[in-house]
């Protein structure tokens, strides 16, 4: 059961297939972290293989005609998020009254209903950047449109998403122009496996390929966004380095990691302690939202991930997500991704660095707010039940 709220399943693998086989469109996917450790299972390959160069090689079988990697959207999230954390915590200790903290993680929109339902009292806490897979889509849609010269609405953004929730999130009035998605269509890892299983390509048997550039290249950091704390560790890998301006000994915060449903950890800046809470569980994500709302938080952010484990058990993922000792080989499969990269830090992407360069400026500037923040609103939990008067 998905625990995001999200309680049917819609499925656009019938609106994805009519677009790769439009001649006029320009079909780009970008994949979520979460998935390249989890869809071997669905052809029998072990829990926690490493699936990254498979899943790119079969998307270019069934059409697409670019793959694109969720993680180069994570790591610009950092870029956004971490210059809004460092911000903020700036002017909370230069005693600004309008500054709120804890910064609260807005990635996972499963939580960003749940706060928008349960605590319209606190809209101005999350982090107003956008999620990786919305990021994506701001950017595919504006930027890569223009570098390849294609219009807008003959672009058609597919996102491969472990999470039911993303369906909903695309959907979302404010991830929209004119009408227009930023992300046209979320299809799961399940409904992906079913996609390869109807095209007869033989999975296991595929060569490992690359990613297209530009918007394939990411870091270690966007990795881990598949795991809880996976995101604050990578904000805390370019906050650290942007508020000291030296290069970390080591780019791992073992600090944050493991499966306690609440986990605290202080983090020093060189002097600066930020303490930094976690929570994956929307049982757990209320238990710590109970204190910001009662003012006794002792946080400067909080990550919090409505799914046990984090996006690794999303409700999109092949159904073994259940058994805690597969989550923990998805978990350290995504860990291992990051140790392989060359880049581990967001700020250190290349491809990044250069679409700041040609064309957002700089993070938090007016055309990167415009493009890759948002803002969230207050929803009702009434449940409105028509009768038929017959
Ligand atoms: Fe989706 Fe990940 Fe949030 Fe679960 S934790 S609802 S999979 S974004």
């Amino acid at each position: 059961v998905c625990p995001t709220g999200a309680l049917t399943e819609v499925d656009h693998s019938y609106e994805v297939l009519q677009a790769l086989s439009n001649p006029k469109k320009t079909v780009v996917v970008q994949t979520a972290p979460a998935v390249r450790a989890a869809l071997g299972e669905e052809f029998g390959m072990e829990p926690g293989t490493l699936v990254t160069g498979k899943l790119v090689a079969a998307l270019r079988r069934l059409g697409f005609d670019y793959v694109f990697d969720t993680d180069f959207g994570a790591d610009l999230t950092i870029m956004e998020e971490g210059t809004e954390l460092l911000n903020r915590i700036k002017g909370y200790l230069a005693g600004d009254p309008n500054v709120r903290i804890p910064l609260l993680t807005s990635c996972c929109p499963g939580w960003v209903n749940f706060f928008e339902h349960n605590f319209p009292d606190l809209l101005d806490v999350p982090s107003t950047a956008k999620s990786p897979q919305q990021m994506f889509g701001a950017i595919a849609k504006t930027y890569f449109a223009e570098k390849i010269g294609v219009k807008r609405e003959d672009l058609v953004v597919v996102s491969i998403m472990p999470c039911l929730a993303k369906k909903y999130e695309c959907q979302r009035d404010e991830f929209k122009v004119d009408g227009n998605p930023d992300v046209d269509y979320s299809i799961s890892t399940r409904e992906l496996a079913a996609f390869i299983r109807q095209a007869n390509i033989d999975f296991p048997g595929l060569p490992d390929e690359e990613y297209d550039d530009p918007l394939g290249e990411s870091s270690g950091a966007g990795v881990i966004f598949g795991n809880t704390g996976g995101v604050i560790e990578a904000a805390c890998r370019t906050a650290y380095e942007l508020y000291t301006g030296r290069s970390l000994d080591r780019v791992e915060f073992h600090e944050l990691r493991g499966m306690a449903g609440i986990r605290s950890a202080t983090v020093d800046f060189d002097g600066l302690k930020l303490n930094i809470g976690i929570a994956h569980g929307l049982g757990n994500a209320r238990k710590l939202l109970d204190e910001v709302r009662a003012g006794r938080s002792q946080y400067h952010a909080i990550e919090i991930m409505a799914c046990p484990g984090g996006c690794i058990s999303g409700g999109g993922q092949p159904y073994t997500h259940l058994k805690e000792e597969i989550l923990k080989r998805r978990t350290a499969a995504l860990y291992m991704a990051d140790e392989r990269k060359r880049i581990r830090k967001s700020h250190e992407n290349p491809s990044i660095i250069r679409l700041y360069k040609e064309f957002l400026g700089e993070p938090g500037s007016p055309r990167a707010h415009s493009l890759l923040h948002t803002e969230y609103f207050p929803k009702s939990n009434e449940i409105t039940i028509t009768l038929n008067n017959h």
